[in-house]
């Protein structure tokens, strides 16, 4: 007899391993992977430049895995899968669930027109360790804080599920074998147009290297070397302590899980008590939990992206000011760790989690400009970027979000540099510019002397800026403007 035929809908969930969806649409029938490039439902949230250079290289790597027989499609999935299901007389749709809001719309409308056409539809949890209406506080709320977030509720709540294996004898439809005269059928990758027309991209591929099987060589590696001195180490950015996993996560080529286990592997294998007694495991746990909260913001307050939780900061007197946004954009402001940060970021589509920060509180708390500019650079430009972490990173900078840093904390820039790179190694690394000044005025070019200068090679004004604003009287600016806010709590 026949097999049934089964379609995976593969969304950020890029890999073969720890798949629940995969795993059980396996042990139902033969197998039709699909993956559905959809800018329609997105809306303004269609993904960035970036990300869209890292999609491209994923699907390719999927595709090799899958034999060749990933069916590519763009447009909408609600009329999409249907069509499929249709041309292949599917019995069954499978996926795992994501949690952005207009993912969760269109999902519920699909999932309802598949059930009322007689077609099977499951969701499964792919991509994180607990789900959001899972890890609620004792009245039934969402948490709004993050250390008991995680601590009481998710390390309280039922341990994650344990990772998958790659499904054993998964037999895999070929997408050329339907019925070619109906609409709905694979494209080439190509035909995506993921990759952008500008070539400002092309050292990614120098840089990255996306897929399954490369997230899982940084993940050992990452647990052999630089997770030993995670918890101090992750300040400095030229400094190997941090995954990079960030990217992986984010598009499924590696689960929370698979991280979350081998971390704890790690643990055991050295006789250590998991959440207490190696402070770097713990860290970088905890972490992964920034994640897990980040997308129950998401879930619980869907305005995230667009509105500041704390709706005191909607009367807040954010500047217009296209010319400071732009320098800002391109690593112009005169001060170098925050050029630095955002060179790194133009320059390899990623920013350390220090500079994000250093970065951010620059733009929101010395030029003043809505943390929303922030927010649509980083989406466009980061490929890591991530709709949960990407908007709860800001509002928690900007001091609007929901455990936010304290507005009036805002970070020296001179003094941030003098901390974290205090041998200027990132600061030069991304500024060659720069390379030549000493360690005493790297942080500040404009403090130092004329022949200093000149022996070093930087002209001010010509091979490098002035500040664009004066710390001290912005930092002030920015507490008064802060003081209006309270008026409208
Ligand atoms: P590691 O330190 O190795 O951490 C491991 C993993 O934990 C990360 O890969 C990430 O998935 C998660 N994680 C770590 N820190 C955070 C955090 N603060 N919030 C949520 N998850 C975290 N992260 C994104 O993945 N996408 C974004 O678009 C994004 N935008 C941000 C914007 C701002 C303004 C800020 C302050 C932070 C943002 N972050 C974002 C969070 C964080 O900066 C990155 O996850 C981290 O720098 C990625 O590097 P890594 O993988 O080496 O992190």
């Amino acid at each position: 007899m026949k097999n049934s035929i089964v379609i995976h809908w593969f969304r950020q969930d890029l890999r073969l391993s720890d798949n629940p969806s995969l795993f059980y649409a396996a042990t139902q029938g033969d197998v039709l992977p699909v993956y559905i490039l959809d800018d329609k439902n997105a809306t303004e949230f269609k993904m960035g430049a970036a990300s869209r250079w890292w999609l491209h290289q994923s699907l390719i790597k999927l595709n090799k895995a899958l034999n060749g027989n990933l069916c590519i499609l763009k447009g909408d999935p609600v009329q999409l899968i249907p069509d499929l299901v249709a041309n292949y007389q599917a019995t069954s749709v499978f996926w795992n669930r994501c949690y952005e809001p207009w993912r969760i719309s269109r999902d519920k409308i699909l999932k309802a027109a598949l059930s009322e056409s007689g077609t099977i539809c499951s969701t499964f949890n792919g991509s994180l360790l607990w789900e959001p209406w899972s890890v609620l506080k004792n009245d039934q709320t969402p948490y709004k804080v993050f250390t008991p977030f995680f601590r009481r509720g998710c390390l309280n709540a039922a341990p994650p599920r344990e990772p998958l294996p790659v499904p054993d004898n998964m037999v895999i439809m070929s997408n050329k074998t339907s019925n070619q005269s109906k609409p709905g059928l694979g494209i080439n990758l190509t035909e995506l147009r993921l990759m952008p027309k500008k070539n400002w991209y092309d050292h990614l591929a120098s840089i990255w290297n996306p897929g399954e099987v490369a997230a899982n060589i940084n993940l050992q590696s990452f647990l052999n070397e630089g997770i030993s001195n995670y918890k101090a180490g992750r300040n400095f950015p030229s400094r190997k302590n941090v995954s990079r996993l960030s990217s992986y996560l984010h598009w499924g080529e590696i689960s929370p899980n698979q991280i979350w286990y081998s971390t704890k592997d790690l643990a055991n294998n050295n006789k250590l008590n998991l959440l207490t007694e190696d402070k770097n495991i713990d860290h970088f746990l905890s972490e992964i939990g920034w994640r897990e909260f980040a997308n129950s913001l998401l879930y619980h307050f869907p305005g995230l992206p667009r509105q500041n939780l704390q709706k005191r900061f909607d009367n807040f007197p954010w500047r217009t000011d296209e010319l400071s946004l732009t320098k800002w954009q391109k690593g112009l402001t005169g001060f170098p760790i925050v050029d630095a940060g955002m060179r790194e970021l133009w320059k390899t589509g990623y920013m350390h989690n220090r500079l994000r920060m250093i970065v951010g509180s620059f733009l929101v708390k010395n030029l003043l400009i809505h943390w929303k500019h922030g927010e649509s650079w980083f989406w466009n430009t980061l490929v890591d970027a991530d709709l949960a972490n990407n908007s709860a990173g800001w509002q928690w900078i900007a001091g609007c979000g929901a455990d936010a840093a304290p507005y009036f904390r805002v970070f020296n820039p001179i003094i941030q540099g003098q901390k974290f790179d205090p041998d200027g190694i990132y600061i030069r690394e991304f500024i060659p510019e720069l390379k030549k000044l000493p360690n005493k005025y790297i942080f500040a070019p404009w403090e130092a002397p004329k022949n200093i200068l000149k022996d070093s090679g930087v002209i001010l004004e010509d091979n490098y800026p002035n500040p664009i604003c004066d710390i001290k009287l912005s930092r002030e600016a920015a507490l008064e403007a802060f003081k209006q806010t309270k008026s409208f709590s």
